[in-house]
């Protein structure tokens, strides 16, 4: 961050509240409307095994990690989830989502904005995804990697959202306390994670509803969003502390 932007940054902290340092992103369903995409590639996958999606169980599966919203879909279907079916479902899931990105893939309402906003705020901030590192790049094209200090994907964690994994290594990564940064979700399994992390959650719902939380504020989208909203957000977050442990695969014990 610039010298320019650190005092930005501080001077919108008012005195005697959390002072907000980062803003962590979600990818899919916040930034990119991409969660329709994974609609079409998901029952496209349901009927190539066979099998019908109820929506509580696509429900289940939003905002996942690819294992785990394929090991739903198994267990709804009765099937067996050999290494090798496994495999095939999750790489023909994915190759269909990444040329399904390579066409179009729409911005959530008044996401490019918002980003815009914070990054010209001299915030720190990261892109925190259940995404694969590979799809991920993809969106990055889309999206543009200078609204980024870093970025998190769902294979580089020992544990994906709901885990708070994910949020705890951008925080790393980008030096900063957890209970300093305000992360931007739409589903539960996010702000489950971002909580559990001890971040502050800004939730704008897209495709299901998201449950209160003692960390998190709702809006019913980004448009409009101010920088004072982002802050006021850290005023909101209850005694939620960090959960300790490895974060990621050359941390293992
Ligand atoms: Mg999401």
């Amino acid at each position: 961050m610039s010298a320019a932007g650190s005092r930005r940054a501080g001077q919108a902290q008012r005195s005697g509240e959390p002072r907000l340092r980062a803003v962590l992103w979600d990818m899919d369903g916040t930034i990119l409307d991409s969660e329709r995409l994974w609609d079409v590639a998901v029952y496209e996958l349901a009927a190539r095994l066979g099998g019908t999606l109820t929506p509580q169980t696509r429900q289940a599966m939003i905002g996942a990690t690819a294992p785990a919203a394929l090991a739903t879909m198994f267990a709804a279907f009765n099937l067996d989830p050999t290494p090798q079916a496994f495999d095939d479902a999750r790489d023909w899931l994915d190759n269909r989502v990444v040329a399904m990105f390579a066409e179009e893939v729409p911005w959530r309402p008044g996401a490019k904005d918002a980003l815009g906003l914070v990054r010209d705020a001299g915030l720190r901030t990261a892109l925190v995804t259940n995404t694969k590192r590979r799809l991920t790049e993809c969106a990055l094209d889309i999206i543009g990697r200078d609204f980024f200090d870093v970025s998190v994907c769902g294979d580089e964690v020992l544990r994906g959202k709901p885990d708070p994994q994910p949020y705890l290594r951008a925080a790393a990564l980008l030096g900063v306390d957890p209970a300093e940064c305000v992360a931007i979700e739409d589903s539960p399994t996010g702000a489950a994670s971002a909580e559990a992390a001890g971040c502050a959650v800004i939730v704008v719902p897209c495709e299901v509803a998201v449950p209160p939380g003692p960390a998190r504020v709702f809006r019913s989208g980004l448009e409009g969003l101010r920088l004072a909203d982002v802050r006021d957000a850290l005023a909101v977050r209850g005694p939620v502390r960090p959960q300790v442990g490895p974060v990621c695969e050359n941390e293992r014990s």
